[in-house]
């Protein structure tokens, strides 16, 4: 056209004829070429090659992005170029030819290697556009001629960049010589799956121009390209090469809707790095070609920079005895009413902390504690720690063969029990000390920790979490980590002697470890809430004000509960932190939060109990523009790290592998050194001989600020309403039953903000065991938050291509109502007026005489609501087991009669009693 246009201009001029000599073929010719030629057999193997290379849908690129891909593209885009410095084009030139290749297939499989790295993904598929002209005939012909080829990447066995070379040349060899068929008709060929919110077969290409400019040759007019900002993006990413002279140019074109200019920034710094570092060692894994820019590795160790220096070195136990020095009288625990100063704490302690020593307990013994929330809980566990040992929770809510389990498991000498809960334990060979009279005042005794051999680095508690292989496994925290957090805790938030905390957090999950703890290092008074009233809204709602709580924990899907509870404004008087973890917390319960309770703060912590309670904090601000509500940034005296899977530190805004460094990194798994050193790997950067980084599993990225992002799990490991849990222990669980053959249980939100825990089995008989039989083998084993809402019998389970159980495949359970069971109407004033609480609470249209709570879509923090509506309605008091046991309509209807009639019985004692009393004298009734 350049040229052709110099000539006309220079001939018009001059008032000559066009000299351009008449086209052999015009574009029509060449259309009807195509359509009569691409036919037939020339038409099948040209196919039948993509088809062959393609078939399988290639994967769609999960490009980390900034924002939520929508859900249609609006091709709303940016350009961002940039030069390579000088020398690079040439040296990959050179080293394209050394490899038989080009500059193209270099620059290709250094754009693959980059996309692996922010995608963790090796099956790549990248677009490239090729001129199309192959035939001299058409040389010369203006009109559209380019198409556009798939090329896929496989990186999956680890290759060297060089190898990684070789395959992309015989790629891009193949798709040459198959590059007749328009894309259009390969899309409609293959018709892979279609989305609006993203192009077919690939998401990202690459462009490469290297076309000799002509020169304008005409008389007096000068010719200038000008680039044009279309403003457009035709795909996520479009890398061009330009090579003008001397200069080798890239240009990234991006979708402005999902990448931010600062990513691109970054991704092109990545990229330039990685051609550098692929020229100097092309023989090198592609995985281990570093990308990271040096002041990008500067800035990640800066962010890690936590260093602080705390007394870590006194065990937990020993900063407590050094308050209660500081403030003996003070008043330190309440619960039920009743209290104990500091003074009395500590000395109860010891004298049940000199029990345990005569019992044999020292440093590194295992104490288990069954009890309630109650002052002896608190005396309990402070007494181990006292004695040398580590306390290991035996949550009175587990079942007994669970508990069972956890004795045997931890090989524990003795343990501490309140008497009325002993029958909840099996048999066991362990020797018990009993709880009850623990807080009762008695005679001062000598102090036992200096003798007792524990220190900084002693084990301080044991908890056990869910365990993926089927059986829980027990997490080993020392003093010296636990000890940091709660001295970081104190220096963030400052606690202080007015400070009311409250304890409702079972104490078999790690927080307890802070809500019991801090408040007694520092002078505040520990407030425990009642058994069972951490699943209590509206006594939460009561407490809080009534005991002047300034401090305490939710788990987000408590908290939105609890935000919805009628009167919490009355809290807002003296609640002055809210500490949230253990789950995500989503952006809008941040809201309400600051709707509901303003001038509280809300601050969001992470950390799995592998690495003592918590290692990540973030202070949540109302109005905060970023749209997501980061996990933050590492606590005092601890790094995290995103890793790829070979563990290399990841750039801001891609999604990894979060690993913990650094002191409060727990000790391992009691008993299990293999699981041990699977998830507690050596950390090279720490410098610290035999310091480990622990693998969480998590899945986060890091922002533009340092802070972390949370965002999933790589594994099985789900949260259920803030409970760990692992999907292959309930999965091993159900299989040990007789007649379950196979079994996979995965977490579905059928209905929207209602998570509920589904159960899919094979049988081994022809007759499937049935759900609630189902139900009642794994209440024995597993707490009550692991067993499934839904057991779905399947006669197989589906497959992916691969032979893995195809989680996505499994069918929603039946009938959309308690398995297709048949509606039968409630009967009588009670059970209607039950239906009616629970169609309320479970939000379900209409709820049957027979139908099930669970099946339902109710859990237990929906149980206690049920609870307290039954106390209005009724005036009658139900336990929460109840719902546990019977889970019907109908059963719960009778249970409430039950309890009304003793309540009739009694008032009508009562009355004729009082009756008695007041007329003795006429004795006639
Ligand atoms: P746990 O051992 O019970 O404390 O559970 C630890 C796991 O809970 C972590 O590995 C995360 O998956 C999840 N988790 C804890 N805190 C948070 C949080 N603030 N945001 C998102 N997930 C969290
Ligand atoms: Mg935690």
């Amino acid at each position: 056209l350049v040229r052709e246009m110099g000539e006309l201009d220079a001939a018009f001029i001059e008032g000559r004829p066009s000299p351009l000599a008449a086209l052999p073929v015009q574009y029509a010719d060449y259309a009807r070429w195509q359509r009569e030629s691409l036919t037939g057999e020339v038409l099948a193997a040209q196919l039948a090659y993509w088809r062959e290379r393609l078939g399988f849908d290639p994967p769609v690129l999960d490009l980390p992005t900034d924002r939520p891909r929508p859900l249609a593209e609006s091709y709303l885009g940016a350009r961002r170029s940039l030069d390579l410095p000088a020398g690079i084009g040439d040296a990959l030139s050179a080293l394209g030819r050394e490899h038989g290749s080009t500059l193209f297939m270099v620059v290709l499989a250094a754009f693959q290697s980059l996309l692996r790295w922010w995608t963790g993904q090796d099956d790549l598929t990248v677009g490239s556009p090729v001129a199309g002209r192959t035939r001299a005939e058409v040389e010369g012909l203006a009109g559209l001629f380019i198409n556009t080829l798939a090329l896929r990447a496989d990186l999956s066995g680890d290759p060297s960049f060089a190898v990684l070379l070789a395959q992309v040349r015989e790629t891009a060899l193949g798709a040459y010589a198959h590059q007749d068929v328009p894309f259009e008709k390969l899309v409609e060929e293959l018709s892979p799956e279609r989305s609006l919110s993203h192009s077919p077969i690939f998401q990202v290409m690459l462009t490469y121009l290297n076309v000799p400019r002509e020169e304008f040759a005409a008389e007096g007019l000068k010719m200038t390209p000008m680039g044009v900002a279309s403003g457009t993006s035709k795909f996520d990413l479009t890398l061009s090469v330009r090579i003008d002279g001397e200069r080798t140019i890239l240009d990234l074109e991006h979708s402005t809707e999902l990448f931010d200019p600062a990513t691109i920034g970054r991704m092109s710094g990545h990229l330039v790095r990685l051609l550098e570092s692929a020229l100097a060692e092309p023989g090198r894994r592609v995985a281990e070609l570093p990308l990271l820019g040096l002041g990008e590795e500067r800035q990640l160790l800066e962010w890690n920079s936590t260093a602080a220096a705390y007394p870590v070195e006194p065990c937990l136990h020993e900063l407590i005895e050094a308050q209660v020095e500081r403030a003996p009288e003070r008043v330190a625990v309440t619960s039920d009413g009743r209290t104990l100063t500091y003074r009395e704490l500590g000395s109860a302690a010891d004298r049940l902390a000199l029990r345990l020593r005569e019992a044999g307990v020292g440093a590194e013994s295992v104490v288990g504690v069954l009890a309630e929330r109650s002052l002896e809980m608190v005396v309990g566990l402070l007494a181990v720690l006292k004695a040398g040992g580590a306390y290991l929770p035996l949550d009175p809510e587990y079942p007994a063969e669970r508990l069972a389990f956890m004795i045997a498991d931890s090989r524990m000498p003795v343990l501490l029990a309140q008497e009325r809960l002993l029958a909840r334990l099996p048999e066991h060979g362990g020797r018990v000390l009993p709880l009850e009279d623990a807080a009762e005042p008695g005679e001062e005794v000598a102090r036992p920790d200096a003798e007792t051999g524990a220190g900084a680095g002693s084990l301080a508690y044991v908890i056990y979490t869910s365990g993926s292989t089927g059986r829980p496994k027990g997490t080993m925290n020392s003093h010296r980590g636990i000890v940091n957090r709660l001295l970081w805790m104190q220096e963030r938030y400052g606690l202080g002697a007015d400070d009311r905390v409250l304890q409702k957090t079972p104490y078999s999950f790690d927080v307890s470890a802070w809500e019991l703890f801090w408040p007694l290092l520092t002078g505040a008074r520990l407030v425990m809430a009642r058994p069972g009233g951490h699943q209590e809204p509206d006594y939460l709602a009561r407490t809080i004000p009534e005991e002047g709580i300034t401090t305490m924990h939710f788990v987000p899907s408590l908290l939105r509960i609890f935000l919805e509870t009628p009167g919490i404004e009355r809290c807002a008087a003296s609640l002055r932190l809210v500490v949230c973890s253990g789950e995500a917390l989503p952006l809008e319960l941040e809201r309400r939060f600051f709707e509901r309770l303003p001038g509280v703060e809300l601050h969001n912590l992470y950390g799995p109990t592998e690495a003592a309670v918590d290692v990540t904090f973030w202070a949540c601000q109302p109005d905060d523009p970023r749209g997501l509500v980061p996990i933050g940034r590492p606590v005092a005296n601890t790094r995290i790290h995103v890793v790829d899977r070979e563990l290399r530190p990841l750039p801001v805004g891609v999604p990894g592998e979060l690993l913990i460094g650094g002191i409060q990194v727990g000790r391992g798994y009691l008993a299990r050194p293999d699981l041990t050193a699977e998830r507690f790997i050596p950390d090279p950067l720490s410098g610290e001989a035999g310091a480990r980084l622990y693998r969480t599993g998590d899945l986060a990225r890091l922002l533009a600020d340092g802070a972390a992002d949370f965002l999933g799990r790589i594994d099985h490991q789900v949260k259920l309403r803030g409970l760990r849990i692992e999907l292959g222990e309930i999965e091993a669980a159900l299989s040990r039953h007789p007649e379950v053959a196979q079994a996979v249980v995965v977490v579905r939100e059928d209905t929207p903000g209602n998570a509920l825990l589904t159960a899919y089995y094979v049988p081994t008989g022809e007759a499937a065991p049935g759900a609630a039989d189902l139900r009642a083998a794994l209440r024995a084993e597993l707490p009550e938050y692991m067993v499934p809402a839904w057991f779905v019998p399947l006669s197989g389970l589906p497959l992916t291509s691969s032979g893995k159980v195809d989680r996505k495949a499994l069918p929603a359970p039946e009938g959309g109502r308690a398995g297709g069971r048949e509606f039968v109407p409630p009967q009588g004033p009670v059970q209607e007026r039950l239906a009616a609480i629970w169609a309320e609470v479970l939000r379900v249209e209409r709820v049957g005489a027979h139908d099930n709570f669970f099946e339902l879509g109710g859990h237990s923090l929906l149980a206690t609501q049920v609870l307290s509506r039954v106390r209005e309605a009724f005036d009658v008091e139900l336990p929460l087991r109840v719902i546990f046991d019977i889970s019907t309509v109908a059963g719960i209807a009778e249970a409430v009669m039950q309890k009304e009639l003793e309540r009739a019985d009694d008032e009508l004692l009562a009355r004729l009693l009082s009756e008695l009393e007041s007329e003795p004298a006429q004795g006639e009734i």
